[in-house]
């Protein structure tokens, strides 16, 4: 399904690679897309640069036991990506074992380029490429350029891609004695647009084919071919605040997806309705346009349902809102609308600070950056099968479910935080997120809130209900989403509770790092109905200490729920909470971690006792400051150094017993 996708009934990469006649290999394991969009880019830069014969493939379509024989004019670029604890994506653990157990110097015959995709919020920060290289050095092949590396934790990725796609390419040429072209953009489909159509064949954003009328969609869902959740039921879970967090429920019946406590849902949204006419108007494209998208290469398959129109595109296609690429505007100089723009965009894309200072620090989007280079003129010069085939698509965002498999195996609840804050340096503008708006859009209608009412009591200051960014077409295409569907699948996590309920347990997940914890908990619950007439296994369950924070009383999640639990549950459950911003004269802000240290005698007892961990939340300063604390208590507990106190937890997170699922 790639750009430069190939024929053939063989999964040997290699034979593969010769049946097509291709001369360069990009392979990618790719768990979210991200690092599949750079691979993709990366292919498109060296066919339009060296006019190269790429194929651009998933690694986790092909075989490489005969790797070493592939010719040695024929270099690989791996573009990996970290997941978990350091670990491959599920796609590339076949080529993980593969170079794992690759003799020495049998791959010595193979030049290659590598770029990791990580995160350094996480311990095992890209600790898959990291591993590629090892394995491809001990079996002696040989690295062209330098091993980059992206940090998705400092917000660099794209920087990252960009210095080490610069100097690669110049390795790249040296070593293969490349020529380089003028860089063109060279269109993978062929577009059409189209006068006449069936209509009934024109998809109006449906996820994939299966759903379009001639179709049927049997499954199995799965991130390729999500299911289509109802929303059945959600709410409003904050008070009184000008920041909103929704408790979402979708029912899977009729899916046969099956979930457990712990794991993921991934709901793929769509763009609402004024990022749509921005996005239309900015570049003068029409959206009841239909087109289709033919391939050039017979076994491409287009990157999503064709024909479509350009409306339905853009809004369930593309992601058209996120932060700009510099490498975008590097792309778009041949389709300048005139030479004054041409020269900003040349300097802005040579230009790092300049493009962090002028662009990135804005906020801006795409729309809102092309048309700040045009003083506010819109852009019709640029094809729209260009944009359809340089911007990224629209990828699922992942919440980890706070219901029970237990008590609710049909239905997923997510807890969802919506993004949306002023633009500090445009006035009147807001930053907001595509899917926990979408999911704001749905609880206000659901509930039956008038969304122009809301709006126009807000602007006249009558209510503290604060005011809606965005609104989204909730009645979808065909009434595909009607009844608030949305494409969902399930994907499984190691966070998991232990499976002896009588081991202690330790939760620590402040803001919406609660949720998988109120999972964890009703799964308690329904333990403890379920052995009801057990007195035995009832004493036996295990201390389950649940550590929350949150701002204040406003937002603190589901506050009525939890005194239920713990009636239910006894004293085998406890929760301690902090507030971080409690209003009036009290200065004081309490943490999980500050919890954490106040209770360090109990809380290093229940880890004597063999207690679970568990951390969820915010990856960049929460869990790092509930490991810090937890070193200082080990090390006290245990009257050892920082350093030993360090490894405890290092071997903990080894055999499951400290587990995190932070984002
Ligand atoms: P997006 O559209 O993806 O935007 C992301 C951020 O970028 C937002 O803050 C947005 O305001 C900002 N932004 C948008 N446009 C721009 C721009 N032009 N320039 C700069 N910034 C911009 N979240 C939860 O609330 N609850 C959970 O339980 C939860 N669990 C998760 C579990 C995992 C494993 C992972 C990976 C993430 C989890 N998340 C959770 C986060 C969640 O997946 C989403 O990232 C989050 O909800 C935002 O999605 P969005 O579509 O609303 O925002």
């Amino acid at each position: 399904d790639s750009l430069t996708s190939v024929s053939s009934t063989s999964r040997d990469i290699v034979e593969v690679a010769k049946e097509n006649d291709k001369n360069y290999l990009v392979l990618f394991g790719s768990q979210t897309g991200t690092g599949e969009d750079y691979a993709k880019k990366f292919a498109k830069e060296l066919i339009a640069k060296f006019q190269l014969k790429v194929m651009c493939v998933d690694v986790e379509k092909y075989d490489f036991d005969n790797l070493s024989q592939l010719p040695s004019n024929i270099p690989v670029s791996f573009f990996i990506s970290t997941y978990g604890e350091g670990d491959f994506p599920d796609g590339a653990v076949a080529l993980e074992e593969f170079l794992r157990d690759a003799e020495a110097d049998s791959l010595s015959n193979l030049k290659y380029t590598l770029f990791g995709l990580g995160n350094s919020t996480y311990e095992f920060f890209n600790g898959a490429s990291k591993k590629t290289e090892k394995y491809l050095k001990d079996a002696g092949a040989n690295l062209i350029g330098k091993f980059g590396i992206a940090d998705d934790g400092a917000g660099t990725t794209d920087e990252d891609y960009l210095s080490w796609k610069d100097a690669t390419l110049d390795a790249l040429k040296d070593v293969l004695h490349l020529d380089e072209h003028e860089e063109k953009f060279e269109p993978a489909y062929q577009y059409e647009e189209l006068e006449q159509y069936y209509d009934e064949s024109v998809s109006h954003g449906e996820p994939t084919t299966a759903y379009l009328p001639e179709n049927t969609i049997k499954g199995p869902f799965t991130h390729n071919q999500p299911f289509l959740a109802p929303v059945v039921k959600s709410r409003e879970l904050f008070k009184n605040t000008d920041r909103n967090c929704i408790h979402a429920e979708f029912d899977l019946e009729g899916s046969n997806l099956k979930y457990t406590t712990g794991d993921h849902l991934g709901v793929l949204p769509s763009n609402s309705d004024e990022h749509v006419k921005q996005f239309l108007t900015t570049f003068s494209l029409k959206e009841d346009t239909v087109f289709d998208l033919i391939s050039t290469d017979a076994t491409v398959q287009p990157p999503f349902p064709v024909p479509t129109s350009i409306g339905a595109a853009v809004r369930y296609y593309l992601e058209i809102t996120g932060p700009v690429s510099r490498s975008i505007f590097g792309q778009l100089v041949e389709f300048s609308p005139n030479e004054e723009v041409k020269a900003k965009l040349v300097q802005l894309s040579k230009d790092k600070e300049e493009f962090a200072k002028q662009i990135t620090s804005k906020h801006f989007n795409l729309a809102d950056a092309v048309l700040y280079l045009s003083n506010g003129k819109p852009w019709s010069s640029v094809p729209w099968n260009f944009l359809l085939e340089t911007l990224p698509h629209m990828q699922p965002r992942y919440y980890s479910i706070s219901s029970s498999s237990s008590t609710e195996p049909g239905v997923v609840h997510v807890t969802a935080v919506v993004e949306n804050q002023p633009n500090p340096t445009e006035e009147g503008k807001k930053i907001t997120g595509v899917a926990t708006n979408l999911l704001r859009n749905i609880q206000l209608v659901q509930n039956k809130v008038d969304l122009y009412e809301l709006e126009k009591n807000e602007k006249e200051g009558r209510t503290p209900t604060p005011s809606l960014s965005v609104h989204f077409d909730l009645n979808g295409p065909r009434n595909l989403y009607k009844n608030f569907k949305l494409p969902v699948h399930i994907r499984h996590s190691q966070f998991r509770l232990p499976s002896n309920p009588n081991t202690p347990v330790i939760m620590i997940g402040p803001g919406t790092g609660v949720a998988p914890f109120r999972g964890f908990i009703r799964e308690r619950v329904a333990y403890k109905e379920h052995h009801k007439d057990d007195g035995e296994a009832i004493s036996q369950l295990g201390k389950h200490i649940l550590f929350y924070g949150s701002r204040n009383q406003n937002d603190y999640l589901y506050a009525e729920e939890w005194p239920e639990y713990a009636k239910k549950l006894g004293e085998c459950f406890e929760m301690v909470v902090g507030h971080s911003r409690l209003g009036g004269d009290s200065k004081k802000r309490t943490y999980v971690q500050d919890l954490l240290i106040q209770r360090r005698e109990d809380v290093f007892k229940m880890i004597k006792d063999g207690a679970f961990i568990y951390v969820c939340g915010d990856a960049k300063g929460m869990a790092q400051g509930v490991h810090k604390a937890l070193v200082q208590i080990i090390s006290e507990g245990n009257k050892v150094s920082e350093e030993d106190a360090t490894n405890i937890i290092k071997m903990m997170k080894t055999t499951g017993k400290y587990q995190e699922d932070v984002w």
